[in-house]
This record gives C-alpha cells, sequence and structure tokens, in this order.
C-alpha cells in the first residue's frame, strides 16, 4: 500500500447478490428482490428447468 494510482472507484459496494435464506445460494439478488438460483422471493415454488442440471444433482443446500 502507499500512494498512488490505486483503483479506489469499486471498493466497498453492496454485493448484487447475498446469501439466499432459501437455497443458500449466493444468488439472492437485493435490488431485484428474488434469488436468481431457486427464485425465491418471486415465486413459491423452487425455480427448476429440465434443462437445469444443478437442481438434480445438488439436493441438501443447505
Ligand atoms: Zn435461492
Amino acid at each position: 500500500m502507499g500512494s498512488g494510482t490505486e483503483p479506489k472507484g469499486r471498493r466497498n459496494h453492496t454485493p448484487t447478490h447475498i446469501r439466499c435464506r432459501r437455497c443458500g445460494r449466493r444468488a439472492y439478488n437485493v435490488k431485484k428482490g428474488y434469488c436468481a438460483a431457486c427464485g425465491f422471493g418471486r415465486s413459491r415454488r423452487m425455480r427448476k428447468y429440465r434443462w437445469s442440471h444443478k437442481w438434480k444433482k445438488k439436493r441438501n443446500l443447505l
């Protein structure tokens, strides 16, 4: 650390995604208010698609 040109613009900003309460992934969009991974906040049902394999594999996500 020293004086000089350090990138100070993007420090300490609020994250776009925080940990989701339902699926535990860091995919809950703060601005939009729903989870990108499981759809929490958008719909009561879990966000899952046939073309998506993640919900098939990972069964016990905290
Ligand atoms: Zn989620």
